[in-house]
């Protein structure tokens, strides 16, 4: 079989409510094994697109698909190798997590007992719900439920993970026992999630689709996005005079700007290039071609998704 690369694909899917256009042809492409941040404000259409991808809705135009099937009508094989989390997912509170995982494993399996459960023995492990496997779910906390529901996805092994708002709800601590159990997944399967917190795709996201009312406004890799909206930056701190490695740096195509600065008697060179590949192979080797120098840090500049973000938002706005 020829390996599928992209996981999910649309072609001008679109959605109205009535007269109200909750998505307006939106062109996705989510590669296999990465997790994609579907990120965008309150009301941008995320949940809409999910329940498109699912089946869960009809498109009123243009069409998707998933592993290569087609979203509206073989949405049945589609959903055998998703997982999906829903937005405030609900449980039997009286129900024990291992029971409820029971309950949905049992929807997957005809195996023997004991393959059953120990796949569910390993799921509550790798969500770090193993030790409270017996405890009614109506003390669980916030994350504990979103981690539960996770591992409910994912009982299937599903190669596809779709996750509404998986930790919008929660305490930072709870959001961030989520965030790591998504980054666990990583290697098992593709994860999509939605969110509005842009934080969360800055931490496990490697790449981000960015949605406003309605409209697709930006997807690429989080790297790819910072340096096309912002440049990329990198920042040195030095002993001894810049100023011939400056020029020396200008004259470089594939660097965009130099500049110095100083610092507690130490000289800050920070320098913005065009081309990261190359950054990293000659950067710092071009400016201890100047031997007076001293490198005593470098490092590349974080940039902050938050600036990109309500940059192509209030722009689009
Ligand atoms: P998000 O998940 O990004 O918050 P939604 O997809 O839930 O956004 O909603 C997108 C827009 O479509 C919102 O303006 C919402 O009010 C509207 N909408 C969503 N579902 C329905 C529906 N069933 N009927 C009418 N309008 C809807």
């Amino acid at each position: 079989m020829v390996p599928v690369q992209s996981v999910i694909q649309t072609q001008n899917l679109s959605k109205n409510y009535g007269n109200f256009q909750a998505l307006k042809s939106l062109n996705l492409n989510v590669p296999a094994n990465s997790i994609v941040g579907f990120l965008g404000p309150n009301g941008a259409g995320k949940s809409t697109t999910i329940k498109l991808l699912l089946g869960l809705t009809k498109p009123t135009a243009g069409s998707g698909t998933i592993f290569g099937m087609d979203i509206v009508n073989e949405n049945q094989d589609i959903r055998r190798r998703v997982g999906y989390l829903a937005q405030n997912p609900n449980f039997y509170e009286h129900m024990t997590a291992r029971q409820i995982m029971d309950f949905t494993a049992r929807f997957f399996f005809r195996g023997p007992d004991n393959l059953i459960r120990a796949r569910i023995d390993k799921t509550l492990k790798l969500v770090g719900l193993d030790d409270k496997a017996d405890r009614p779910v109506r003390g669980f906390s916030g994350g504990e439920r979103q981690r539960l529901g996770i591992a409910q996805a994912q009982v299937n092994y599903p190669d596809l993970l779709i996750l509404d708002e998986p930790a919008a709800a929660l305490d930072p601590q709870g959001r961030r026992d989520v965030l790591e159990v998504m980054e666990k997944l990583r290697k098992h399967t593709t994860i999509f999630f939605s969110t509005h917190i842009l934080d969360d795709v800055q931490r496990v996201s490697d790449r981000v689709i960015i949605l406003n009312h309605g409209e697709l406004i930006a997807q690429g890799s989080v790297e790819e996005l910072l340096s096309a909206s912002l440049g990329l930056n990198y920042r040195l701190v030095l002993k001894g005079d810049a100023s011939r490695a400056q020029k020396h740096l200008q004259s470089f195509a594939w660097i965009q700007d130099v500049m110095i600065g100083h610092q507690n008697g130490k000289t800050i060179m920070t320098i913005v290039v065009k081309d990261v590949d190359l950054a990293e192979r000659a950067l710092l080797r071009e400016v201890l071609s100047d031997e007076n120098l001293i490198v005593l840090e470098f490092s590349r500049n974080k940039q902050n998704l938050e600036e990109v973000f309500l940059s192509l938002v209030e722009g689009a706005a």
